[in-house]
């Protein structure tokens, strides 16, 4: 299997460089750079409308709904040199969650009245599936929704939504019927967040930062004409929109840029009359994630040129989250270890140093969202090794 880019996708490379070379602000790229997120919410819808501006708002869109109608490959490649750049990551939840939902499952004017909204960053969307005590166990949520003339009246909580404290709206599943199994008494509701009736409450992370919240909903009125497709359907669209977003989920981008940040503070750190790069035993640390990465680079471009040769990805993706969030976890941890005892002054100081510690924190989340890697195993279990 030939697992270079075409001479075409090289091109298209070069000039994704150039566009961020010349188009991503300084003072964002720098606030990624040292994870300042005091203006997450701003940087991010910047950049959306930057993007958006250049024809490149939504990459993995169809052209009739004002997507790119870029290849899987073209895909990776600008997620991966965003990545490198220091741009901020696309909000997923609008682009990547709800958006093909509604492209395959929404009524016209569903798509007509969102899509064009989530493209020029007008809303912010923010993802309401799990539940106190339905995270794995997702089919088991519990937050009613219940008929009243042409609107649902919800009742309920949902939890762990990240970046909720900045939503415009909120896709929901809720429960809509609970006589018979789980899965078919479940519907899909898109929520306006200024409903009377929703309190949001942000909750503090390890490393200090406001990242995900608590949402409650008292008697929140949303019109029927907000459920997407049929009533007690809503499994089929989760699931959907679950299994959708697959090209980027091992972070490959993402990984390269800390390990390369990696590599500089080794290089900055003084050990003996060299630095810590040179060190024999740190230095192999390295080099064996950086090559781990580089196999798993290679396995997500195998699974990228499979799905252009339409074979469906399958357990794949799996694979990749699993390996992907282990060895940022992995150059997080050496990253944390290189600081020594500064390492617990985290949140003094600013640059790249002050934010390893905060970052490591942080990361400890990869494994657990998006499906948990204990889930991912299981699915590996029953999908390849049939048990
Ligand atoms: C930072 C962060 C952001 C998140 N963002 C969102 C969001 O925006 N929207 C949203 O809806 N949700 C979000 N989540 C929720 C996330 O999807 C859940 O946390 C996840 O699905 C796990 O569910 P849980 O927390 O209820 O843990 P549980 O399901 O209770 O799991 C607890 C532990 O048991 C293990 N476990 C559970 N079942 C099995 C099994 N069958 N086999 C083996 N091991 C098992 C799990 O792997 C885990 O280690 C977020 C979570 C985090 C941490």
């Amino acid at each position: 299997m030939d697992l270079d880019f075409s001479t075409e996708e090289q091109a298209f490379r070069e000039e994704v460089r150039r566009f961020l070379a010349s188009h991503l602000p300084d003072a964002i790229r720098e606030r990624v750079r040292i994870g300042d997120h005091s203006r997450i919410r701003d940087d991010i819808q910047e950049w959306q409308k930057i993007l958006h501006a250049h024809g490149w708002g939504a990459p993995g869109w169809p052209v009739e709904f004002g997507g790119t109608g870029w290849s899987k490959a073209r895909q990776y490649i600008f997620e991966t040199e965003c990545a490198l750049a220091d741009a901020p990551a696309q909000l997923a939840f609008g682009l990547k969650m709800v958006a093909p939902v509604l492209m395959r499952y929404g009524s016209p004017e569903q798509q007509q009245y969102f899509l064009p909204r989530i493209l020029a960053a007008e809303d912010w969307w923010c993802q309401g599936y799990s539940e106190p005590g339905s995270g794995s166990d997702l089919a088991s949520l519990k937050m009613k929704a219940e008929r009243d003339g042409d609107d649902y009246v919800l009742n309920g909580q949902k939890v762990w939504n990240t970046l909720g404290q900045f939503a415009d709206w909120i896709f929901c599943l809720v429960r809509t019927d609970a006589s018979g199994k789980p899965q078919k008494g479940i519907s899909f509701l898109l929520v306006d967040m200024k409903s009377p009736g929703i309190t949001v409450r942000p909750t503090r992370l390890l490393d200090g930062s406001f990242e995900v919240n608590e949402i409650w909903f008292d008697n929140v009125r949303v019109p029927a004409a907000n459920r997407v497709g049929e009533e007690n359907q809503g499994w089929t669209y989760a699931k959907f929109l679950l299994g959708h977003e697959r090209t980027n989920i091992a972070g490959i981008g993402a990984s390269r840029r800390e390990l390369a940040r990696l590599k500089r503070m080794a290089a900055a750190q003084p050990k003996g009359g060299a630095s810590m790069l040179q060190d024999p035993v740190f230095a192999s640390r390295i080099a064996q994630v950086e090559i781990e990465l580089r196999a798993l680079e290679i396995t997500n471009l195998r699974v990228i040129f499979a799905e252009a040769r339409q074979q469906a990805p399958g357990p794949e993706a799996s694979l990749l989250k699993i390996r992907g969030t282990e060895i940022m976890q992995r150059i997080s941890e050496l990253q944390v270890e290189l600081l020594g005892g500064q390492g617990l002054a985290f949140g003094d100081g600013s640059g790249e140093r002050a934010r390893a510690t905060a970052a490591y924190l942080n990361l400890r989340k990869l494994s657990i969202f998006g499906g948990s890697n204990e889930i991912q195993r299981n699915i590996i279990a029953q999908m390849i090794l049939g048990l």
